[in-house]
């Protein structure tokens, strides 16, 4: 099995919907004068790409996570370029997740004055659990998944299968393996600033605040402009639905969703997925998080073992991924192994004792 952050991914169309040119595809969004956000699509049936935003200030630019590569960095740091030639200044990392950061390396190549921020604990996680957690899947894992994969494509063709779907899943291949190439010759580029409670950056006067939660992670960092109202969440928020594997602080993760309603955001920008206008995206994960939640808490009233409390909140996974939008069975099957059963088995323990800081399933850990 491939570790949780190099999930195979796949496509839910026919191969033939699925032209090359839209896998590791970065697109640049405008979201407000001077705050950009670039969504990359999924690198075919490999991995998947976190939301970069570029915030263009007085005198330089903030660019909030670098991507999954070097490559999409690359591509990031190119629609930057055409739309200001200010320096980017600084690099906010939200959280170790490779699919945020693997792209630094080329943001401090571009500027090596550059200042990486982010929170002390994921200065931690990114130096320690990070290659733990990865190392299986990008040594054994992946190199092994493409190996096959390229095996059946030739046994396809040997088979006579159209050349108009081997070629596609050739394609897909092509972009598994330079996901691969990319991955094995970057070279870490940890944050050079850490801080413990907030940072408060004022570019040309436009305040940025750097601030912690412990939600999805141990240290997670998110950003809010004070004056736009623009709240700039990583993988705190989601769209379509949250991502709970590995780690997650289920009611301190509730308790920042709450911070982040109070602030009325204008402008939400999740990890992953579109920016929204207005609160809609935290107030949905706030009705989903206290539906889980009191689910757990019937279920220890009950005194329902870890299994059996996974097992009843899954019978439910349709009615409670509907409270975020998921609306088929399969993606409910999705809400379902990638959030509920690990935000469930969370909560549980969280309510017997403080969960630390190394993610389940970490190898060499219980
Ligand atoms: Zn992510």
């Amino acid at each position: 099995m491939l570790r949780t952050l190099l999930i195979i991914t796949v496509c839910l169309t026919s191969y033939a919907d699925c032209l090359a040119a839209d896998y590791g595809k970065t697109t640049a969004h405008r979201i407000a004068d001077g705050v950009y956000l670039f969504t990359t699509t999924p690198y075919a049936d490999v991995g998947f790409c976190g939301n970069a935003v570029a915030i263009v200030g007085g005198d330089g630019v903030l660019v909030f996570d670098s991507g999954s590569t070097p490559e999409t960095a690359q591509n990031i740091l190119a629609e930057i370029r055409k739309l200001t030639d200010k320096p980017v200044r600084y690099l906010v990392n939200s959280h170790w997740h490779w699919d945020h950061w693997g792209g630094n390396q080329v943001f401090l190549e571009a500027n090596p004055r550059l200042q990486i921020i982010s929170h002390a604990k994921n200065m931690e996680m990114m130096s320690t659990v990070e290659p733990r957690w990865n190392e299986h899947g990008l040594k054994e894992d992946l190199p092994q998944f493409l190996d096959d994969f390229e095996k059946q494509v030739a046994a396809a063709k040997a088979k006579g299968v159209p050349d108009e779907r081997t070629k596609s899943a050739e394609q897909r291949l092509a972009v598994g393996r330079n996901f691969l190439k990319q991955k094995q010759s970057l070279r870490k580029t940890l944050p050079n600033v850490t801080f413990s409670d907030s940072i408060t950056l004022y570019m040309g006067g436009r305040e940025i605040r750097v601030l912690h939660a412990r939600a999805i992670t141990p240290g997670d960092t998110y950003i809010y402009l004070p004056a736009e109202k623009i709240l700039v969440t990583g993988d705190i928020l989601l769209d379509p639905y949250p991502y709970a594997i590995g780690g997650t602080y289920p009611a301190e993760w509730l308790a920042t969703l709450k911070q982040f309603a109070a602030m009325k955001p204008a402008w939400v920008i999740p990890g992953h997925g579109e920016a929204q206008q207005g609160d809609a995206l935290v107030r949905a994960n706030i009705q989903l998080f206290e539906a889980v939640l009191a689910r757990v808490k019937d279920a220890k009233t009950t005194g329902l073992n870890e299994a059996q409390a996974i097992e009843a909140a899954g019978k439910q996974a349709s009615e409670l991924g509907a409270l975020v939008g998921v609306k088929d069975a399969a993606g409910a099957e999705a809400f379902k192994g990638y959030f509920l059963d690990v935000f469930v088995k969370r909560a549980l323990r969280e309510m017997n004792a403080p969960l630390g800081d190394l993610p389940d399933g970490l190898p060499g850990t219980q």
